[in-house]
């Protein structure tokens, strides 16, 4: 499989009329996060995924920008069709400026598909031309008329219900959408079959489900309820002083006798923040992602180090509960700052206030920070997750 390369269309261009909703319900929130932006990172945060090709109905680019906004590595969105068929054919040809060997086909409207489901189908193509994700039919099924009620009981046995993605041969779907008359079919995978191309079947969990109608929603809320989970990450950081007239703690210039020392502004509750938020997402260390041998971190906000950490977090679908920090030294004062440095680093999360705590003590006059050589600062990041 290794010399598969595989793009994802994902197809978001319908209008969602069923959900009764204020807006397209690709863009409603789900768990406090628009539906397509859950649905983009389960891929973007696939490792055998490459490009991610989206296709939107063509009033909707401002909502799209907004609910992509710091997903890196996106394909520019394509204006779908006048049917979903033609919305695909839309993304596939997209995809001819720099054709990918394989293609996953994927509803936009399904924000549960598993890392584990993407990686089946992945892995059935390396011995069919397309494989479809699926659900075995489990419920009894009737056909019947409103007005005469049950006609018959229909075997379910061997029937599955066909859901995405589906991913097929990028060249052999291509073709197969080039020959289908429009708008005819509803899923992919019938083209193929159309033209007796062998589809494989890979079984699917029942949580990938589409949001359809406005009940859908509030199911994908309790799914959503208890699929996160809480962790915590510890950051510590220590800078020596040196001479100089001010120290730079939280973002904020607060007169001393002496400045901090180091490559950045050495804001060292700021790289303890930071340090802090990777830790509990388990995503490295300030220097493994802002090396102190590259130049272009000389004299840097560290500001820039926290909004980095943030965006790492959101692009795992996390958002941020809590952060303490404590500071160590003899001085200068915290205590006439806090509410301002509280402020700041609340604005530079984008989180209230009230979800960031500082504090301060000194060592007692022991070690080095009693000796008045440098600051200490811890920060604990409390972060919801999806588990
Ligand atoms: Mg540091």
């Amino acid at each position: 499989m290794s010399d598969h390369r595989f793009a994802v269309v994902i197809v978001a261009g319908g209008r969602g009329t069923r959900a009764k909703l204020a807006r397209p319900k690709q863009y409603a929130p789900v768990g406090g996060m628009p539906l397509l932006r859950r649905t983009i990172l389960a891929f973007a945060n696939h490792p055998d995924v490459g490009q991610i090709q989206v296709v939107i109905g063509d009033t909707d680019l401002d909502l799209y920008h907004d609910a992509t906004a710091g997903i890196t590595g996106l394909l520019p969105p394509v204006t779908g069709g006048k049917n979903r068929q033609a919305s695909v054919k839309a993304g596939l040809q997209a995809l001819l400026a720099d054709p990918p060997s394989h293609v996953l086909i994927h509803d936009g409207a399904r924000p549960f598909v598993s890392e584990a489901t993407i990686s089946a189908v992945m892995a059935a193509l390396s011995s069919a031309e397309g494989a479809i994700a699926a659900l075995p039919v489990a419920d009894t099924l009737k056909r019947a008329n409103a007005a005469s009620g049950i006609e018959e009981t229909v075997p379910r046995d061997r029937l599955w219900r066909a859901q995405t993605p589906q991913g097929f041969r990028f060249e052999t779907i291509l073709e197969a959408h080039r020959k289908s008359p429009d708008g005819s079919a509803t899923d992919d995978a019938s083209m193929l079959e159309a033209l007796g191309i062998h589809v494989a079947l890979v079984p699917d969990d029942p949580e990938n489900f589409k949001l359809t109608y406005g009940e859908d929603f509030v199911l994908a809320e309790k799914l959503l309820a208890g699929a996160m989970e809480t962790r915590t990450g510890l950051g510590i950081d220590v800078h020596a002083f040196e001479p100089g007239d001010a120290v730079t703690l939280c973002g904020l210039h607060i007169p001393h006798t002496h400045k901090l020392k180091g490559h950045s502004d050495a804001d060292v509750a700021l790289h303890a923040i930071a340090d802090a938020i990777y830790g509990a997402i388990g995503d490295g260390d300030i220097g493994e992602h802002f090396p102190p041998s590259d130049d272009k971190w000389r004299g840097a906000p560290s500001s820039v180090f926290v909004e980095h950490a943030r965006d790492r977090l959101i692009a795992r679908g996390g958002s941020l509960t809590h952060v303490d920090l404590t500071l160590v030294c003899e001085a200068p004062k915290i205590g006439p700052h806090r509410e301002t440095m509280r402020e700041a680093v609340a604005e530079m999360l984008k989180v209230q206030q009230s979800r960031i705590a500082i504090k301060a003590t000194t060592s007692e006059g022991l070690g080095f920070t009693g000796r008045r050589e440098g600051i200490l600062a811890q920060a604990v990041a409390t972060v919801q997750l999806p588990a």
